[in-house]
C-alpha cells in the first residue's frame, strides 16, 4: 500500500542522512590535478595520507568527548581521477544549487568503480599549485550522496590547512552546517564559537570547526593554523547525531 511505500522511502532517506557512528567509517579520497600543472602532478604523485592521522585522532577525541565513545574512522587514498567535479555555482540561487547537486551526484556515480571498494563518504580533492592560485574557491559537500568537492593547495606547506578544510567538508557530509555569517565571514555568536561562555568572551583561543575562524573581537577573527586550534562545539555535535 501507498503508506508502506512512503514509510520505506522516508526511513531510507532518514538512514541515508543519519550516520550510524557505531560502525566503522571509511573516507575515500580521490586526488585530482585541478590546474593541470606539473607541480601539482608531482605533489599528487608523492601524496601521503599519513598526516591525516591527526584528523583521525581529532575526530576520535571529539566523538569521545561528545558521545563518550571514540569513532572508528579511516581515510583511504583512492585512484587519481582525470575529470574534475562540476563547478560549484557562483550564484547561490536555489535552482543552480539544486542543478549542481544533481550534476555532482551524477559525476560521483560516473566516476565510481568496483575496485574502489566500499566507502562511507567520498571526497574529491582538487589540487591547485599555490604559485599559480592564491585564493581557492569554496569547497562543498553534500549530505545526500555523502560526497564532497574539496579545493586544496598542492604543497606540503599547506598540509595542516588542507587537513582542516578536508575535515570541515567531511562534517558537512555528515550533516553539520556552516556557522559563519555569509555576508561578513564572521563566526555567528553563539553557535559559531568554540567557547561561547568564556569570560571575557574575546579573544577566543580556538575556532569552532564549522565556523572556520577564531573570533578575536565582535568584528575581527583570524584563520586557525591547524585542527589543534579548532574544536567541534555542542551544536555541531548535535547536527552530527553525536548527542
Ligand atoms: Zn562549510
Amino acid at each position: 500500500c501507498l503508506l508502506l511505500v512512503l514509510l520505506v522511502v522516508a526511513v531510507n532517506a532518514w538512514r541515508d542522512q543519519n550516520q550510524d557512528w557505531t560502525k566503522p567509517i571509511i573516507v575515500l579520497l580521490h586526488p585530482i590535478n585541478a590546474d593541470g600543472r606539473t607541480n601539482t602532478q608531482n605533489y599528487i604523485n608523492g601524496l601521503n595520507i599519513a598526516n591525516l592521522n591527526t584528523a583521525q585522532d581529532y575526530l576520535k577525541q571529539a566523538s569521545q568527548q561528545h558521545r563518550d565513545q571514540p569513532v572508528a574512522l579511516y581515510f583511504k587514498l583512492g585512484r587519481e581521477l582525470k575529470q574534475l567535479p562540476p563547478k560549484v555555482p557562483t550564484d547561490a540561487s536555489l535552482l543552480s544549487t539544486v542543478l549542481w547537486s544533481l550534476k555532482f551526484r551524477f559525476y560521483a556515480w560516473q566516476q565510481r568503480q568496483g575496485r574502489d571498494g566500499a566507502a562511507t563518504v567520498t571526497l574529491y580533492l582538487n589540487y591547485y599549485d599555490p604559485s599559480q592560485t592564491q585564493i581557492l574557491k569554496h569547497s562543498t559537500a553534500l549530505q545526500k550522496g555523502k560526497i564532497g568537492s574539496v579545493n586544496l593547495f598542492a604543497s606540503n606547506a599547506h598540509s595542516q590547512r588542507n587537513t582542516m578544510v578536508m575535515v570541515h567538508e567531511l562534517l558537512h557530509a555528515f550533516g553539520a552546517t556552516d556557522k559563519y555569517d555569509l555576508a561578513t565571514g564572521q563566526p555567528i555568536y553563539p553557535i559559531g564559537y568554540a567557547a561561547p561562555n568564556q569570560q571575557p568572551l574575546y579573544p577566543q583561543q580556538q575556532a569552532e570547526l564549522m565556523a572556520g575562524y577564531i573570533p578575536l573581537s565582535q568584528s575581527k577573527s583570524k584563520m586557525p593554523e591547524s585542527l589543534e586550534q579548532t574544536r567541534i562545539n555542542e551544536i555541531t555535535a548535535i547536527e552530527l547525531g553525536w548527542k
